[in-house]
Parts: C-alpha cells; sequence; structure tokens
C-alpha cells in the first residue's frame, strides 16, 4: 500500500522555531544498543571510503564510522546499508551513497565551530553526519512525513545540534543565515539565489545541478569578497530539487 504523504506549508516565514539549548557535537553519545549491530560492515565502508574513494578529512571518516546509518533505511534493507549505493527511502527519494554524502561533507570544509544549512534532509543521515563534524545544523525536508521521521530518529541518537523543518528549502532558512556551509541533497536547473545570499563570506555551497533532470554535475560555490567562484566537482545524480528556485512540482 502506498502511504499519502502530508506536504507542509512552503513559507518558512509562518514556521514556530524552538529556541532550544544545544549541545556541541562532541558531547554526543549514540545509545550502546543502537550501536551494536553491524560493526564490521560499518568499517569496511569507512575503508572503502579512504582507501578506494580518497576520502581524507578525518573528521568526516570518523562521523561516517560513528553514525549507525543501517538505522536511517527502511527494515528490510537494513543488510544493504553500508554497501556501496544509494536506497530507496520512504516518499519515492533515496538515501545518498556513503560516499556522496562523504564527498560533500569533505567539500564544505567545516570546522565544530560551523553553522550549517541542508536542503534534502531525507532520511535524516546527512543530517546526523553533518551534526558530528559541526557545530549546529539546520535542515529543511519538504515532504512532512519525512521531515518528522527524520527528526525523531536524531533525536533518538542522542543528537541534540541538528533541527528538522518542513518546508522549501530552496528558500533558504534566513533566520538563522548566514552559513558556513549549505549542502542540498536534491539536483536543480541552477544554483538558488536565495542560497547563495546566505552564505558567509568564505563560505562553500555544495548542490547538484543540471539543465535537465537526469544529467548534474556536483558543484561547489565559495563565497569570495569579490563574488562567487563556482568549481566542477563531476557527474552525478540526485532526485528532483522542487522548489521556487528549483524544478515545478509535475504531480
Ligand atoms: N540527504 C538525504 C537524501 C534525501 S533525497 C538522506 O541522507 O537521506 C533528497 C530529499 O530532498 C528528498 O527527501 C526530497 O523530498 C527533498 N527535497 C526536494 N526538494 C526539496 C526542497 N525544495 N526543499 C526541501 N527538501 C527538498
Amino acid at each position: 500500500m502506498k502511504a499519502a504523504f502530508v506536504r507542509c506549508d512552503p513559507s518558512p516565514t509562518t514556521l514556530m522555531i524552538e529556541r532550544r539549548v544545544f549541545l556541541n557535537s562532541s558531547t554526543t553519545h549514540f545509545p550502546a544498543a543502537q550501536m551494536s549491530g553491524f560493526r564490521i560492515p560499518r568499517e569496511r565502508m569507512v575503508e572503502r571510503l579512504r582507501d578506494h574513494y580518497g576520502i581524507r578529512d578525518v573528521r568526516v571518516l570518523d562521523a561516517m564510522r560513528e553514525v549507525p546509518r543501517h538505522l536511517f533505511v527502511p527494515d528490510a534493507l537494513q543488510s544493504r546499508a553500508y554497501g556501496d549505493h544509494a536506497l530507496p527511502i520512504d516518499a519515492n527519494q533515496t538515501i545518498s551513497q556513503p560516499y556522496i554524502v562523504a564527498r560533500m561533507t569533505e567539500l564544505l570544509e567545516l570546522n565544530d565551530r560551523s553553522r550549517v544549512l541542508e536542503i534534502g534532509a531525507g532520511s535524516g543521515y546527512q543530517t546526523a553526519i553533518l551534526a558530528r563534524v559541526a557545530a549546529q545544523v539546520y535542515a529543511i525536508e519538504r515532504i512532512g512525513d519525512l521531515a518528522r521521521e527524520a527528526q525523531a530518529r536524531i533525536r533518538r541518537l542522542n543528537i541534540h545540534n541538528a533541527t528538522v523543518k518542513c518546508f522549501d528549502g530552496t528558500l533558504g532558512w534566513s533566520a538563522h543565515a548566514p552559513y558556513d556551509g549549505i549542502l542540498v541533497a536534491a539536483g536543480g536547473p541552477e544554483v538558488p539565489e536565495p542560497l547563495k545570499a546566505q552564505l558567509k563570506i568564505g563560505g562553500k555551497l555544495v548542490l547538484p545541478v543540471g539543465a535537465v533532470r537526469e544529467a548534474q554535475r556536483l558543484v561547489r560555490v565559495v563565497r569570495t569578497e569579490q563574488g562567487f567562484e563556482h568549481e566542477d566537482h563531476g557527474a552525478c545524480a540526485f532526485v528532483p530539487l522542487i522548489g521556487r528556485y528549483g524544478w515545478p512540482n509535475e504531480q
């Protein structure tokens, strides 16, 4: 049976933003019972990221070793959670391939003082990885059920420096701007202008961009004193970014 997914109000201005006391990521300890499974596949995944894909940032590799990816995929797919591929999640969306998660995180060049915006939280896995390497993560997901589940997973893992809300992420989240890093996990036709405007000087925006939905390039935009520098980081394939500065919703 196909579930009906509730879409949320697309306007960030209508959100009640909660005030929370956020803990630094280094104080987060995952519940032991949730960490016990899949240690060996997780370690193999990290070796592959380092030795085959050339991921160098030790903090990114540590985060990939620590976050229990199998808790972010449907129960029936848990045994495939650490494979070298994307997997389907609810609402016809996907959890990105581990390499893509690690590479995009590495390209943001974050540290433990960084404030990050994530668009397309999906399962919440990328959110959890970002929360390990940054001080604070603000995540947006346009599908209400996914946003609620992602937030619940993050809380069950005792992660308190990330929050997931439901609205159109192509607008950014101006209340917490400017950001050191912005990561978009869905592909649109161009770089959304509001996201560029919400970057700090020196901040980095990593996202897939493609003039057609099927052919995308992974792009990094760096904000400098003079303007914006664009770098191409190769071909990639993401689900569509749907919203005001993305693709129209064709359902
Ligand atoms: N990083 C996620 C990947 C999810 S797939 C993970 O680790 O699981 C990309 C997600 O982007 C989908 O869940 C989709 O609903 C969401 N999305 C697409 N357009 C969006 C928009 N304009 N704002 C917020 N989320 C969006």
